[in-house]
């Protein structure tokens, strides 16, 4: 397995900003996967499980651990059959919900424009326009702490939004099985559900600054209502109203296209990106007495 040290962080994350962390393992088995985890313990060190770095602010002082990523054996789509699949940590979801959708199976289709793999997806319960990644998935097979292998029914993965239980128990996604609608038992063909994905992508390019370093959306949507009849209202919307778009610290700059991503003006710091944030936090309470919650996640001491 290879290992680097000192390995700069910006170059794994969509924000390109992230200094070094001390170790950093590309693991193509599970062997690789527990020697790296064994390494952390020797070393008296923590271990983060690193997906594509696409919902990630690293410190600019990076990381004393070790950075474990995933290849090899981890990339993998086996399909069962009849709408199942078998989906390795290390996919990206665009990949999975693109070749599930030209053999025409629905229900994930419209998350091909995230940028993450499918293990990130499952720990955020990553979702879009009306899909998340946890409505069709059956069975996660994860690692504890331990080094246990867990076969973790859907029931028990406490899928909400952009929550899972892996957010809780620590566990390492390896893989997970999907079972997939047939879009013709909906009367839907293959060029609907192209049709339906191109939408999507017109408006995520309409609507996010996508030619600029971010991380997607910084903070996640509020619920107001009855608790049975909750509804979600967007952040971007308090962080416009509190005058907050195009304001900067540093390199960097809430989006002048979408109020909730923080983008990656040139030449930003980690630190400018937390500061912002927590400003944009501030200031929304300020005027609107809401306390926004961060969606992208923190590693590292900042
Ligand atoms: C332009 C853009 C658009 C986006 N649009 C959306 C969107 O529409 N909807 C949405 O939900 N998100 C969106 N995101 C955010 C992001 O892509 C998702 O949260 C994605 O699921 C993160 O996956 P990742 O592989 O990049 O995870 P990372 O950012 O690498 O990690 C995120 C978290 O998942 C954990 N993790 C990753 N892999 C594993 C594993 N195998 N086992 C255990 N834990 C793991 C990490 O430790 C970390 O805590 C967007 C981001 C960008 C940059």
């Amino acid at each position: 397995m290879q290992i680097l040290e000192n390995e700069p962080m910006c170059k794994h994350t969509s924000f390109k900003v992230g200094g070094p962390v001390r170790y950093f393992a590309k693991a193509e088995t599970v062997e690789d996967l527990k020697a790296a985890m064994t390494l952390a313990r020797e070393k008296g060190l923590p271990y983060f499980i690193l997906g594509n770095g696409t919902n990630l602010l690293v410190s600019d002082k990076g990381y004393d651990g070790v950075v474990i990523t995933f290849a090899g054996d981890f990339s993998t789509i086996e399909d069962l059959g009849n709408g199942a699949f078998k989906v390795g940590a290390a996919v990206p979801l665009g990949r999975f919900a693109r070749t599930t959708l030209k053999q025409g199976f629905a229900g994930i289709h419209k998350l091909a424009g995230i940028p993450g793999t499918l293990g990130g997806a499952i720990y955020m319960n990553a979702g879009a326009y009306g899909q998340e990644i946890g409505t069709c998935c059956t069975m996660v097979t994860a690692l504890d702490e331990s080094g246990n292998v867990l076969e973790i029914p859907v029931k028990d993965c406490s899928f909400g939004y952009r929550h899972s239980i892996f957010q809780k128990n620590k566990a390492i996604i390896l893989s997970a099985i999907f079972q997939l609608p047939v879009a013709s038992a909906e009367g839907k063909t293959v060029a609907d559900l192209e049709a339906e994905l191109a939408e999507c992508m017109a408006k995520r390019k309409a609507s996010q600054p996508l030619n600029m370093p971010n991380a997607g959306s910084t903070f996640k949507r509020l619920e107001s209502g009855a608790a049975d009849t909750p509804t979600q209202i967007a952040p971007g919307y308090y962080i416009e109203q509190a005058g907050l778009k195009g304001h900067r610290i540093g390199g960097a700059e809430v989006s002048t296209l979408h109020a909730n991503f923080i983008v990656n003006a040139g030449g930003a710091t980690a630190c400018d990106i937390k500061a912002l944030s927590e400003h944009v936090q501030e200031k929304v309470a300020e005027k609107f007495g809401i306390q926004l919650k961060r969606e992208i996640i923190l590693l590292g001491k900042f």
